[in-house]
């Protein structure tokens, strides 16, 4: 007999989604789609970044910062956009 709790889940929202609609991993289809565009979307930043942070990076290599310093203050800016609204960070406008 089939329960609710025997019936297949989505891993990612725990929805009960028939067996032949997981997609990859167990991910119900509006996860899978979200998966893919989340995925599309840190490949669009890392190809935009690479060729900015690489040269970010030449410069302060060469004024004598560590390559692990860099990466500590990448890591930091990274969180910092977490906790900010991207998009209004971006919408900043300066002042008058
Ligand atoms: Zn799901």
């Amino acid at each position: 007999m089939l329960t609710a709790a025997s019936l297949p889940h989505c891993a990612v929202c725990g929805a009960i989604v028939p067996a032949s609609m997981l997609t990859g991993p167990a991910a119900c289809p509006a996860c899978a789609v979200r998966s893919m565009a989340e995925a599309a979307a840190a490949d669009h930043l890392t190809a935009l970044l690479t060729p900015i942070i690489q040269q970010w990076a030449a410069h302060w290599v060469e004024a004598g910062l560590s390559s692990s310093t860099l990466a500590s203050l990448l890591e930091l800016e990274g969180n910092q956009w977490a906790f900010t609204d991207p998009l209004g960070s971006l919408n900043t406008q300066p002042p008058c």
